[in-house]
């Protein structure tokens, strides 16, 4: 039985890691894994289903009950390892995620650098866990809070952040005394085995972590199962919804991070070349395939012309190609099925009355790869479907704004609240905006606004479902559980 190979280049059976063994389920669901480049088959992935679960979730119990003993300073040591681990397998790990989700080896590389990050701030577990206390809150009697950890944990990850997003959850969970499952996106599942491998290296006892590929079905088992205490959830909303219900309606913590529509407005008294570079890798930046991509683009006044000039000329010159190839800067969509979804949005948007004023529809790149190049909307009403639904391609919809007011109107009127930025050389206009946009991550002259690991990470409205964000103290706060001691001596 292989786990998957680090020469991404053989086809190699992606197994999953379950009661401290390395398995593939036989004679269920499987499916090939393929590189959206050039539609090579990168590996085989066999699907998990409810059994394979309850035996994963058995299993991470019996190891819990044993790891919540552990000193926490004992609890971060895998952690430093696997941390140094990581980063020595920096350009391996991004070359997997490379050929299985298609972006860029820079832009991979980029994405586990951020996910060593979480690491780090987890292996802070000791201060980050401690409670607070006070004596003498009564004559003679003492109070202090304790955080002690909740169970088996599991994380439901999607597809776009292969490497960092389960790094959002497990190092954190694991390091606060929790066991974990995590079930990755089925369409790369090769990258978080690679990194569950590497935990395994560092020395993580077994049970602790159980790896369980899969879909629909194995995340339905874990929604319902009454071992799992909390669920961390990242995809689209549809999917965020159903689960941030089912799992409440279980009883289980959750934290279900959505989809997004991210505005970038544009005053008239921006820095254009500085703007329309932050635009460019905001809204082409991994084909769009992220939550924090912009995705309409709205010119304050008169700023409008000027801007589209030079973002469609630099839009047009953008690389487009194969993904591992240096000064490649667009590589293909996830899959041929995200292209023609890409692709039908486009025809949408342009029947509903916008102009291609860039069109990415055709694009010279190996044609048996899921390619769709960088794509201007102009004209766009607020009511069209591309300016309301998140599309998840290189796609940028521009709609003009009269004033910073009207600006405000339009972006609280989505549904989504996740990431926005304002451009502007004035810190009245700035401040105005950070203060009244209901959106959860909001920067200025940014091109990603992006937390780092030790701040938290969730939008808002249809872009997120629970209380407690990702990574930062809030992860704390999510994988444990506070009590109140206290105590009087006679
Ligand atoms: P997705 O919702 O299709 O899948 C996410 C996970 O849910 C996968 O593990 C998948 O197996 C599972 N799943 C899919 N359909 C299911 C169903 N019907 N029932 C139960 N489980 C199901 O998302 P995706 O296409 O893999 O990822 C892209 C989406 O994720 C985009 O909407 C993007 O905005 C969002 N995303 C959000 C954030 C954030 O921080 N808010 C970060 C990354 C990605």
């Amino acid at each position: 039985m292989s786990t998957v190979v680090s020469e991404a280049k053989d086809v190699a059976v992606t197994s999953s890691y379950i009661g401290g063994r390395w398995v593939a389920p036989e004679g269920k669901t499987s499916q090939p894994i393929v590189n959206p480049a050039n539609g090579e088959t990168l590996a085989i992935l066999p699907y998990s289903n409810a059994a394979d679960v309850d035996r994963a979730v058995k299993d991470a119990h019996r190891a819990w009950l044993e790891w919540r003993e552990v000193p926490v300073v004992d609890r971060v040591q895998p952690l430093y390892r696997f941390k140094t681990l990581l980063e020595k397998n920096v350009r391996e790990i991004g070359a997997i995620l490379t050929r299985e989700n298609g972006k860029t080896l820079e832009d991979a590389m980029t994405e586990v650098k951020r996910g060593v990050q979480m690491v780090e701030v987890a292996c802070g577990m000791p201060s980050l866990m401690m409670g607070d206390s006070l004596n003498d809150v009564a004559k003679g009697i003492d109070c202090r809070t304790i955080r002690q950890p909740i169970g088996v944990c599991a994380g439901i990850t999607p597809f776009n952040f292969p490497a960092m997003v389960p790094l959002w959850m497990y190092p954190f969970a694991i390091a606060a005394g929790n066991t974990f499952l995590i079930k990755p996106s089925e369409r790369v599942p090769m990258t978080p085995t690679r990194v569950v491998e590497l935990l395994l290296e560092a020395g993580l006892p077994a049970g602790v972590i159980q790896l369980v590929h899969g879909g629909r079905e194995v995340v339905e088992a874990l929604l319902a199962h009454p071992l799992i205490k909390a669920i961390s959830f990242v995809g689209s909303s549809p999917v965020a919804k159903i689960v941030y219900k089912e799992a409440a309606a279980h009883g289980k913590r959750v934290q279900a991070l959505g989809g997004a529509k991210n505005h970038l407005v544009v005053m008239p008294d921006a820095d254009l070349p500085q703007t329309v570079d932050a635009i460019m890798g905001s809204a082409f930046g991994a084909a769009g395939q992220r939550c924090l991509a912009g995705s309409v683009l709205v010119p304050v006044g008169d700023v409008a012309e000027p801007l589209l000039d030079l973002l469609v000329k630099k839009a047009k010159a953008l690389p487009v190609g194969d993904p591992l190839e240096v000064g490649i800067q667009v590589g293909p969509l996830v899959s041929e099925d995200q292209k023609k979804r890409v692709l039908g949005y486009i025809e949408k948007g342009v029947a509903e009355g916008a102009k291609a004023i860039c069109d990415g529809r055709s694009v010279d790149a190996d044609p048996s790869g899921a390619f769709v190049g960088p794509t201007v909307l102009d004209h766009v009403q607020p009511t069209a479907t591309v300016a309301r639904e998140e599309i998840f391609g290189p796609v940028l919809s521009v709609i003009r704004a009269k004033d910073l007011d009207d600006a405000i109107n339009l972006v609280n009127s989505s549904d989504f609240g996740n990431t926005t930025t304002i451009y502007t050389k004035s810190g009245k206009a700035a401040r105005e905006y950070q203060s009244r946009v209901e959106v959860g991550m909001v920067g200025v002259n940014m091109a990603v606004a992006a937390p780092m690991a030790f701040f938290p990470f969730a939008g808002w409205k249809n872009s997120f479902f629970g209380d407690l964000h990702a990574h930062g103290k809030d992860a704390v706060a999510f994988y444990t559980e506070q009590k109140v001691l206290m105590t009087r001596w006679f």
